[in-house]
């Protein structure tokens, strides 16, 4: 019997590449290890289960068990890869040697920690995983007062949801605005109005110098020397990806695990997908890439060769204060903004200096115009 093609991971990207994979070939031998329980679940639900009142368990869609059963997969659970070794074709898990044909590595990113001093450093809390809100839940749920270290779209959905379940929240981080490499700075400031509007604290420009231990809390000590007590601090700061066993195997890492158009990294027989990937030297930390990569990893394992062509993908700020989505570049790219704003929202359109239309951001009522724009930026 050949050894099957396997998989480390168990988050979108690769039950995506499985559920793909088994649409056209119920049979081929799939192997999957994962560090976690391997529970099939919606990672982006993460942002709201605090005024849903949902708890970690209600997010799960299948059981790692169910999964295993529905799509024939030889599935591993707790499960941590310790070593590839690519001559031998093998991976290791507490000292088993298991044998692959292909491998796929979705290994996917780990929320980034700034360091900082002080004794409740250890006491911050990360959302990045269903583990993570299952470890941290009951904190959360009986926390009244919150700091959110970083402003980004993770952050503020956080904010926002927090918030609107009740508790008083103080978001912290050293840009200008929130959002600040997604939104021009005057959406931004919309969206921050708003929030202010409903309780949410902002400290912008602002680092955090030291997480302590107090009566009741811990003390947030900021670089402007004001100081916050809360209950619980989350960081929210952005990810690292998780290259570690890339690294070890020797596989070529840069942002993330370096791969081709075929998925392909610069093993022929090892393949990487998912937040741990660089594709075109960027990393894509979002699902449609994912589901994009999925279709054509799908194919260049069943040997049909095939090449990803990736598109500018729309990316939808779960804000219920006031929705946005957008899409390309608002910021970095942009020499000026066409801007429409009224009553029932805002539409940006950004331009390069070659007058070409680089991005767009559209917020509540416009966001109907969102696909038509989209297609426009994808001409
Ligand atoms: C709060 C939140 C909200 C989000 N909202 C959105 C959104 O609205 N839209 C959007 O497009 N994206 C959103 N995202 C991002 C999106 O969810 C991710 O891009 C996607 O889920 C990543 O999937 P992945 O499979 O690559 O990685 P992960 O889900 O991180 O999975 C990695 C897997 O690898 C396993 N693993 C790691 N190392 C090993 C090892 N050595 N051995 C065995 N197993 C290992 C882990 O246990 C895990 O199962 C959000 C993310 C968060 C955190």
């Amino acid at each position: 019997m050949s050894a099957p093609i396997t998989i480390i991971g168990s988050g979108f990207a690769a039950y995506q590449l499985i559920k793909t994979i088994r649409r056209t070939d119920k049979l081929t031998a799939i192997s999957l290890f994962t560090a976690d329980a391997g529970d099939d679940y919606n990672k982006p639900d993460l942002s709201h289960v605090f005024s849903k009142n949902q708890s970690a368990s209600d997010l799960i869609k299948i059981s790692s068990k169910q999964f295993a059963s529905d799509f024939n997969v030889d599935l591993h659970p707790f499960s941590r890869v310790e070593r590839i070794d690519r001559v031998e074709k093998n991976i290791t898990i507490n000292g088993i040697k298991f044998t692959y044909s292909k491998l796929v590595l979705a290994t996917g990113a780990d929320a980034f920690i700034p360091a900082i001093q002080g004794d409740a450093f250890t006491e911050i809390i990360t959302l990045n995983s269903l583990a993570e809100y299952e470890r941290s839940q009951s904190k959360l749920v009986q926390a009244k007062r919150i700091a959110i270290i970083g402003a980004g779209l993770i952050g503020t959905e956080l904010a926002m949801d927090l918030k609107q379940s009740g508790k008083e929240v103080v978001v912290i981080d050293p840009c200008t605005s929130l959002m600040a490499n997604m939104l021009p700075e005057f959406v931004a400031h919309s969206l921050q109005k708003k929030m202010c509007k409903s309780g949410v604290v902002f400290e912008l420009e602002q680092t955090v110098n030291a997480l302590n231990k107090v009566e009741n809390g811990i003390s947030v000590q900021l670089s402007s020397g004001v100081t916050h007590y809360v209950d619980c601090v989350i960081s929210a700061a952005g990810l690292k990806v998780n290259t570690d066993l890339a690294k070890q195997a020797g596989l070529k890492l840069n942002k993330g695990i370096v791969v081709d158009l075929q998925l392909k990294t610069s093993d022929e027989n090892i393949f990487a997908i998912g937040d741990c990937a660089e594709i075109n030297g960027k990393v894509m930390p979002f699902l449609q890439p994912i589901l994009l990569s999925a279709n054509i990893l799908a194919k260049n394992l069943s040997g049909e060769p095939a090449e990803l062509k990736l598109t500018t993908m729309l990316v939808k700020v779960k804000t219920p204060l006031m929705p946005i989505q957008l899409a390309g570049d608002c910021v970095i790219r942009a020499s000026r903004w066409q801007v429409d704003i009224d009553a029932t929202g805002t539409t940006v359109k950004a331009f390069n200096e070659a007058e070409q239309m680089v991005g767009f951001v559209v917020t509540e009522e416009r966001m109907k115009h969102a696909f038509p724009l989209l297609k426009q930026l994808n001409n």
